[in-house]
């Protein structure tokens, strides 16, 4: 009997019936695909894209060097130098992360306790040589700088859940 059915099933093209029975509901309905990159979905406020460190508005970096965020990456991508200024604060002289190496957990902007080092909503970037996988103090500095509005609002909106 299923032998029956298999052949007539075979040769009245049942299968492909169904699918385009499938593809004929979905022809007129609503479109869901989005036409990246001149569309673009909603981003939370909560994004972990590429690094930044931030500033006061004064200008002095945030970072105090205290390396909470180098010693709980669980992916040991954060590398710090760190020195003693004259005015005796201390700062790093080196931040490097290797996003190579990132898995982007968020652990490093959850332990900082001076909100310096933060994760944007930037994920469109790529490294074309050898090297560009580690991003240094001064390209941090550079992108906290540049997406500061950003960055604070995100902070603002995401206070009352902290
Ligand atoms: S996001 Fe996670 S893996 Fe990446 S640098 Fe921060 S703590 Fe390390
Ligand atoms: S970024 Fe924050 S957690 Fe990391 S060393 Fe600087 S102050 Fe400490």
């Amino acid at each position: 009997m299923t032998a029956v059915r298999d052949f007539f099933r075979t040769f009245f093209l049942w299968e492909l019936l169904l699918g385009l029975k499938l593809t004929g509901r979905n022809l007129f309905a609503r479109k869901v695909t989005v036409q990246y990159p001149d569309e673009r979905g909603p981003q939370s406020p909560r994004f972990r894209g590429l690094h930044a460190l931030r500033r006061y508005p004064n200008g002095e970096e945030r970072c105090i060097a205290c390396k909470l965020c180098e010693a709980v990456c669980p992916a040991l991508a954060i590398t710090i130098d760190s020195e003693q200024r004259e005015d005796g604060t201390r700062r790093t002289t080196r931040y490097d992360i290797d996003l190579f190496k990132c898995i982007y957990c968020g652990f490093c902007e959850e332990s900082c306790p001076v909100d310096s080092i933060v994760e944007t909503r930037i994920f469109e970037y790529h490294m074309e040589n050898r090297g560009e996988n580690i991003i240094t103090k001064d390209q941090l500095l550079a992108i906290g700088d540049k997406y500061e509005q950003q960055i604070a609002r995100d902070r603002a909106m995401d206070a009352p859940f902290r």
